[in-house]
């Protein structure tokens, strides 16, 4: 399996992470459910976490900026890989068990509290961003896992950059439900050539939410890639329907 890791989690001695490259071989860069090669994929990617295939839990995503807490008692064990109804944010304070998304230009958001032992992993896509899905997410470790933002690590895996994401002016609208117009202005920019268009930047976004939510700017770590220009992860953008997911994993071991 061909993958980066997010190295400033790995360094925590805490968790393991994984954020999968495309690759030649057919199946791999397949991980929707019931398609070809998900099942093996799944089953190699357990093999490489040290865990059994049934204590991987999937969002299945819908855009929303719904998290949920999963425990293996709950989302394990039932032989196969389980997939969260509905969900775009996983949470978890249990060990072995992997917290997976699926991305392909969107942002992935691995969260972690090493003092209390908590991991989130978040799909972000524009609606999500926009409604702080990863702000909802910490809020949760706060309420259920007594974490304090300021110990909290966040980190952006490679998703589409602010001078590829090209979007039209009804994306405003929706992000101005929550944030101001001055926030707005630092991840909103207008297309010096097409009217009506801006470059939107997505993880600025995501980095401003988890501020204002008592994340350390320091401890917030920004996208290593571009998944649409760096030719290395899937991207939606640019390969539309022929795109393959990115999957991206968190797993406490400690
Ligand atoms: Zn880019």
């Amino acid at each position: 399996m061909d993958y980066i890791t997010v190295d400033v989690f790995e360094n925590t001695g805490i968790v393991k992470t994984i954020c999968t490259r495309k690759s030649s071989l057919a199946s791999e860069g397949s991980w929707k459910y019931g398609e070809q090669g998900a099942q093996e994929n799944y089953e190699e990617l357990g093999k490489l976490f040290g865990i059994s295939p049934t204590d991987i839990v999937r969002a299945r995503q819908v855009h929303s900026a719904e998290v949920r807490i999963v425990t293996k008692a709950e989302n394990g064990g039932d032989g196969i890989l389980r997939e969260a109804d509905e969900y775009d944010g996983l949470i978890t304070n249990e060990k072995d068990l992997l917290l997976c998304t699926l991305e392909a230009d969107c942002v992935p958001v691995f969260l972690l509290d090493p003092v209390r032992k908590v991991i989130g992993m978040v799909h972000s896509g524009w609606k999500g961003t926009a409604q702080k899905i990863s702000v909802q997410a910490v809020q949760l470790m706060k309420e259920n896992f007594g974490s304090n933002p300021k110990d909290i690590l966040a980190a952006m895996g490679p998703c589409i950059c602010e001078n590829c994401y090209e979007v039209s002016d009804d994306l405003i609208d929706p992000f101005l439900e929550n944030y101001s117009k001055r926030e707005l202005a630092r991840f909103f920019r207008k297309s010096p050539v097409r009217e009506d268009k801006y470059f939107l930047d997505l993880a600025e976004a995501i980095r401003i939410a988890l501020k204002k939510e008592g994340v350390k700017e320091d401890n917030i770590s920004a996208p290593e890639y571009c998944t649409f220009h760096a030719g290395i992860f899937p991207s939606y953008r640019k390969e539309k329907d022929m795109a393959g997911r990115m999957l991206t994993g968190i797993m406490l071991t400690e």
